[in-house]
């Protein structure tokens, strides 16, 4: 008898019917005879509606108000799943964040987990019952209700697994495991048996968003065994490993991550002396503003220009700093430019091959596509592009590097996507 935390994403409790699916599923593991702690998310689109009508009060929504609105999303489906369960005949009962305890820091809508309780918890499965247990919230230490950030509920699952010492965590979601690129995008993208914790984490923080980051990270940290898998269909999903084999034998590349999410910013004509880049990336991060993407050129009239990449929604915000400092920095003008995308090659293998970089420029200037910035690390390329290539780029690349399969089949109905 093992102990199972699995976690439903929004499309796999997206409606009545499903929620009753999830627990025809949850109640034939328990019959089993295995322990399961259920995180569940909202439903598809409900937490986007909630952030919507906090929109139509406020522009800037109080951060501390935002995380008690958007939190109420996950506290319908929990109840919901907990009453499936029991019309199923399976005993089980429905906690919020608060109630289990899940306490993290203060830092609204991004807020990170410190510990967790669990002797309620196993009190309830000691009891025979499942434990539905609310994702993507927690409470800090003066009880405000908190919340993870985006896709938060990933990170309850693997959190809750740690703290419990779990056999393993599972990700049900809606495409049957992770891909060698997003499914949706690349009809011909394959689903890998296996991927290391170091490629899903670049993966993840390159822009997949099939896992949250913070998940990986916590998983990788802890140990947790982590798995994802379809709540549509039957299937051995994907496991995430500490990776054991010889990186010789790995693929080049073994997936390809994508991100539309941020935008360039541009300092030109800025007189190249020391600290240049600490005076204009100083007060960026002093306003909480996270850069990504770096490049600095040198002009050979003595002036420099740096161009950043931040967060789309921080682009305005950055924006206006900039210029606020431009004649302080003697710059000539602050180019801002939110139609790019960034586009990475993942791969633990091309830790020990030269020449990847080279093939991917090559393939991306076969096809028209001009490269802005570029940025690498021994296990990923980065690439930043105008946005409207970047499908035509990922195909390219995904055939290139020999990942293209069969046409991929997800096990989601098409109707998946509410
Ligand atoms: P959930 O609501 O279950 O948390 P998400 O929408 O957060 O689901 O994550 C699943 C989605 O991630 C898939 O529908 C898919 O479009 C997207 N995705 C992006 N990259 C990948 C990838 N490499 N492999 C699988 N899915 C991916
Ligand atoms: N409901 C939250 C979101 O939409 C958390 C999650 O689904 O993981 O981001
Ligand atoms: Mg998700």
């Amino acid at each position: 008898m093992s102990l199972l935390v699995q976690k439903y994403g929004g499309t796999s409790v997206g409606s009545i019917e499903r929620i009753r699916a999830v627990a025809r599923k949850v109640a034939a593991e328990r019959a089993r005879g295995h322990d399961l702690v259920v995180v569940v998310s909202a439903m598809s689109g409900e937490t986007n509606r909630l952030i919507a009508l906090a929109h139509e009060i406020a522009e800037h929504p109080s951060p501390r108000e935002l995380d008690v609105l958007v939190s109420t999303g996950e506290q319908v489906t929990i109840a919901l799943l907990a009453m499936a369960l029991e019309e199923a005949g399976c005993p089980a009962r429905s906690y919020t964040g608060g109630q289990i305890r899940i306490l993290t820091d203060s830092a609204h809508n991004k807020a990170r987990i410190e510990h967790i309780e669990v002797a309620s918890i196993r009190a309830d499965l000691a009891a025979g019952r499942v434990v539905v247990a609310a994702g993507f919230q927690g409470i800090d230490a003066e009880g405000n209700i908190t919340t993870l950030g985006r896709g938060g509920s990933d990170t309850t699952g693997v959190a809750l697994a740690a703290a419990l010492g779990a056999d393993e965590c599972q990700i049900y979601t809606d495409v049957d495991g992770v891909y060698t690129t997003d499914p949706r995008v690349v009809e011909h993208a394959q689903r890998l048996d296996r991927i290391t914790f170091e490629e899903m984490l670049e993966m993840a923080s390159q822009g997949s968003k099939v896992l949250q980051i913070r998940a990986v990270e916590f998983a990788g940290k802890y140990q947790v065994p982590l798995r994802v898998l379809s709540s549509f269909a039957e299937g051995p999903g994907t496991l995430i490993t500490l990776d054991d084999e010889d990186d010789m034998e790995k693929p080049l590349v073994s997936g390809i991550a994508f991100n539309r999410d941020e935008a360039k910013l541009t300092v030109l004509g800025v007189p190249d002396v020391p600290g240049v880049a600490y005076r204009i990336l100083g007060p960026i991060s002093d306003a909480n503003i996270e850069v990504d993407v770096i490049v600095q050129n040198v002009a050979e009239d003595g002036t420099t220009s740096l161009t950043f990449t931040v967060h789309r929604n921080e682009m305005k915000k950055a924006q206006r700093i900039l210029e606020s400092l431009r004649t302080d920095l003697g710059a000539t003008a602050i180019v801002g430019d939110d139609h790019i995308a960034k586009l990475s090659l993942v791969g633990v293998g091309m830790r020990s091959h030269a020449g990847v970089a080279s093939r991917m420029f090559g393939t991306l200037a076969d096809h028209g596509i001009n490269i802005q910035m570029i940025s690498t690390s021994e296990i990923k390329i980065t690439v930043v592009i105008e946005e409207k290539y970047l499908e035509l780029g990922v195909r390219a690349l995904h055939s290139e590097f020999g990942l293209d399969g069969p046409l991929a089949g997800t096990g989601a109905p098409d109707t998946a996507r509410a």
